[in-house]
């Protein structure tokens, strides 16, 4: 999708902080970071938000998924913890129309997170 900030960071229009890549999905650091680890872990396809998610792209989110995974292990979080955050829609806080899971850690997240 030509308009959007997420679609050009793939792409390589907007410089970004890569993390980790595969055939579907990009993982790039944060812009505004919201604890030492922020990373942004979004699919390679358009899909605007998880309202989107169907059987068709599921083999996509899965690897979303996946690679959630490595890169917990990437970043020496998968034993201390960490917290993945999808934002959908206005009232849930979605800035980018592009789907995208927060993966916060590297410090002691609060729960609930207001
Ligand atoms: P949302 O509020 O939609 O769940 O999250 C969007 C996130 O994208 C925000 O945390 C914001 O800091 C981040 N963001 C917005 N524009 C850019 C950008 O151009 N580069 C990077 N790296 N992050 C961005
Ligand atoms: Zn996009």
């Amino acid at each position: 999708m030509e308009s959007c900030i997420f679609c050009k960071i793939i792409n390589g229009d907007i410089p970004s902080e890569k993390v980790y890549e595969d055939d579907k999905v990009y993982a790039f650091k944060d812009l505004n970071p919201e604890a030492p680890i922020h990373i942004l872990i979004i699919p390679k396809t358009h899909i605007t938000n998880t309202n989107e998610i169907n059987e068709e792209n599921a083999s996509v989110i899965s690897s979303l998924f996946i690679s959630v995974a490595k890169i917990a292990k990437m970043l020496n979080v998968d034993e201390s913890g960490y917290r993945v955050v999808n934002n959908c829609g206005k009232q849930g806080g979605q800035t980018v129309e592009h789907l995208h899971f927060h993966m916060l850690g590297g410090r002691d997240l609060t729960w609930p997170p207001g």
